[in-house]
């Protein structure tokens, strides 16, 4: 059964995927929804709080399934992880993302562009390998592209995650941790990762107005990062009224539907160009 749950995505009860047979199915839609053209990146973009201008954009993931329409990342890349073809998917997202940086770069616009890694991906050797070839195979600077990786998984301290974050580190890209404040961080391990960035997780951000708690937390978290040389990102920012609140906190960057929903490229495009001030 599907319907819409209100943010444009089918929805599948009770679970996705429903009975076994609807299962297999859609692993094989999935297996073969790149070559079929039904995968995308939409871009949402990331404006700078101070001046108000967007100097980046994050890239999301999008299925458009030939009868079920569009279905939500959250569901499919979770299908992906369990099928075993999350890493071929997000290999065509770092490839993706690379020839848009390189096709906006040829049109002047200029902006940082983030991609969201798996844990899976993090965990297969030669990751950063195949990040730096594709940008070089693009003429793009490993500096225009950031990785978020969730605060979950950037905690995880195993051998295979630490080298890749070494790895990424050395050819450049940048890191950013996403959904920060959901995880438990210890402090320390912070201190020694290597990012630049630290997102905060959208759920304090949509308590911001309403609970005293929330705000307490994201001004604790934007003074923590600015005190270990990090830029902040607030995600999720829906309201004028939070916006007040973030720029009160010196937060860096703001993201949001109060701005934008992710679109795609060349909508972005024109949204950037619109923006600019003449
Ligand atoms: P995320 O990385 O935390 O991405 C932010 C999500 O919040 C996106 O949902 C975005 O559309 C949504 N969002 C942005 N602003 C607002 C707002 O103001 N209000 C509300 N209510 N939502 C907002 P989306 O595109 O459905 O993606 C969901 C998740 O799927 C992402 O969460 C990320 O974890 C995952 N995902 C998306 N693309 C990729 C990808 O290429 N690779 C991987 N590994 N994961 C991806
Ligand atoms: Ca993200
Ligand atoms: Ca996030
Ligand atoms: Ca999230």
């Amino acid at each position: 059964a599907k319907r819409n749950g209100g943010n444009g995505y089918a929805v599948f009860e009770p679970h996705m995927g429903g009975d076994a047979a609807e299962q297999l199915e859609l692993q094989n839609d999935l297996r073969h929804a790149i070559q079929r053209g039904q995968i995308s990146l939409h871009y949402q973009p990331k404006i700078d709080a101070e001046l108000g201008q967007i100097i980046g954009a994050e890239a999301l993931l999008r299925w458009n399934h030939p009868t079920r329409g569009m279905v939500s990342p959250e569901v499919f890349i979770a299908l992906a992880e369990r099928f075993g073809i999350i890493n071929a998917l997000g290999n065509w997202v770092i490839q993706e993302a690379c020839r848009q940086l390189a096709q906006w770069k040829q049109t002047g616009l200029n902006m940082r562009v983030a991609i969201n890694l798996s844990v899976h991906q993090l965990r297969e050797s030669g990751l950063a390998e195949r990040i730096a070839q594709a940008l070089e195979h693009q003429g793009v600077d490993a500096s225009m592209l950031l990785c978020e990786i969730t605060e979950s998984v950037a905690m995880e301290d195993t051998q295979a995650t630490q080298r890749t974050f070494e790895e990424l580190r050395r050819i450049g890209v940048y890191l950013s941790i996403d959904d920060f404040g959901t995880g438990y961080s210890s402090l320390n391990y912070l201190r020694q990762l290597p990012a630049q960035q630290l997102k905060i997780d959208r759920s304090f951000i949509r308590d911001l107005e309403t609970q005293g708690d929330a705000r307490a937390v994201v001004d604790a978290v934007v003074r923590l990062a600015h005190a270990l040389g990090l830029r902040v990102v607030a995600e999720g920012v829906e309201t004028a009224g939070q916006r007040d609140i973030l720029l009160a906190m010196h937060c860096d960057e703001l993201q949001g539907y109060l701005y934008a929903k992710p679109m795609p490229a060349e909508t972005l495009l024109a949204w950037a160009q619109g923006q600019k001030p003449d």
